[in-house]
């Protein structure tokens, strides 16, 4: 699906903004990838400027994928607000999805219109945000481990340690702050367990030599780029055995190795799992104790019904029982099936642009209005700038006598410099 929409500036239809999805990334989402997006948008550096907004999955290897894209004039609650109705036009509002932001993007609309979605804060920004406001060891030391904590009871005692150093920090995170930040609260569907936004840095790392593109190669890029990926993800796929996704099973088998604990059983499928781990600080051993559910693939942790592996406690109760088999306790997301499924269909091969129809619109499309850059504007006198004078904090001054004489004997340099002016005052 592209949708392009424009809009009639002095009877001249210009372009306002876009929007791709291909089937084979809404497909691949909706059968492949658990239920979690990241959304964010990234400023375009081209000529016209603007913003490519993207909402992107990430598969059971924790590859990134952008389900939909779309450029955008700005960053403003009408475009945030067209991108997440498109959005819901190509995915629905599937069960369990979440979506995580950075703080402070005006994205309050995701509620609107996907009314079941449960809405997720990038912790590094939260905490670059707080840091302004609140600074001492008790909230270095327990800000991150509110977040990180698995259980309501962790999160509730870092918590109330830094309420107790600064009252103000329980109205400041409900208010400035309102949307899900801490692990615990979690939904148990989406069995994605980051608290930071890092799928956006690595979708910003995958077009940063595209910046400054035209929108029309930008576009056309991302589609060479998603082709690629799934063609190369396909054939890894291809070449898998087993359940479960080699590098998940090996990361389960490396974490069953050296494990201490005891093991109490209850029943087949349920034991007491205890000893001792270390605190977020990593300063004191501290004792705990809890319950393993085999057949509900649950421990009173949490982390295994968060994240949809198995947290230490299972791990250390599947290897005790040594006939059962570490691949039959994670969450479908990370199965080779699911991988397989996500990199189905393909993403089609395309012609050089020249050879592209011309779609008869009826009418001629203007590139995008162009907007002032925020902040304060520069003002430069052109006609003194032809003379080799410029301005600096209202007095005039002599350009060196090089760049004068540059600019006053060779007529194209004057125009060159002219022209970057220009463009950087968008004039
Ligand atoms: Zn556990």
């Amino acid at each position: 699906m592209v949708i392009i929409e424009h809009h009639l500036v002095r009877e001249k239809h210009h372009f306002k903004r876009m929007l791709v999805a291909f089937k084979a990334c809404v497909d691949g989402f909706l059968n492949g990838y658990r239920p979690y997006l990241s959304i964010d948008s990234i400023f375009l550096t081209g000529r016209f400027r603007g913003q490519l907004a993207t909402a992107c999955a990430v598969d059971g290897h924790n590859w990134l994928f952008p389900v939909v894209f779309a450029i955008m004039e700005c960053e403003d609650s009408e475009n945030w607000e067209w991108f997440m109705e498109k959005l819901h036009d190509c995915i629905g509002d599937p069960i369990g999805l979440a979506i995580c932001t950075d703080a402070g993007k005006g994205l309050n609309v995701i509620k609107t219109v996907l009314k079941n979605a449960e809405h997720r804060e990038c912790m590094r920004h939260l905490v670059t945000n707080f840091k302004k406001r609140f600074r001492g060891k008790v909230f270095d030391e327990n800000l991150w481990a509110a977040a990180y904590a698995w259980q309501p009871e962790q999160f509730e005692k870092h918590m109330s340690k830094m309420v107790a150093a600064n009252p103000d920090v329980l109205t400041y995170l409900t208010e400035t702050h309102p949307n899900l930040w801490m692990r615990c609260k979690f939904s148990e569907l989406a069995k994605v367990d980051y608290v930071t936004n890092n799928l956006a840095e690595s979708f910003n790392s995958w077009i940063r030599k595209f910046k400054a593109m035209h929108v029309g190669d930008l576009v056309e890029k991302l589609r060479q780029k998603l082709m690629l990926k799934f063609d190369q993800r396909r054939r890894i796929g291809r070449n898998m055995a087993g359940l479960v996704l080699p590098h998940i099973y090996n990361d389960l088998k490396m974490r069953s190795y050296g494990l201490k604990y005891k093991i109490q059983r209850s029943d087949d499928d349920i034991a007491e799992v205890y000893g001792k781990h270390w605190t977020f600080t990593k300063d004191q051993l501290v004792d705990f104790k809890h319950v393993v559910d085999l057949k509900g693939m649950t421990c009173t942790c949490r982390s295994w019904q968060i994240s949809g592996k198995s947290c230490p406690h299972a791990i250390a109760f599947i290897t005790y029982l040594r006939e059962e088999n570490l691949q039959l306790y994670v969450d479908r997301s990370y199965t080779i099936e699911k991988f397989r499924a996500a990199y189905k269909r393909k993403i089609p091969a395309m012609t050089d642009k020249k050879q592209w129809p011309k779609p008869d619109k009826g009418f001629f499309l203007y590139p995008p209005l162009l907007r002032r850059p925020a902040g304060r504007q520069k003002h430069i006198d052109l006609r003194l700038l032809m003379k080799g004078v410029i301005r600096r904090k209202g007095e005039e001054v002599h350009m060196s006598a090089q760049s004068a004489t540059n600019m006053g004997t060779t007529g194209t340099l004057v125009e060159k410099e002219i022209q970057k002016l220009k463009k950087s005052l968008h004039c």
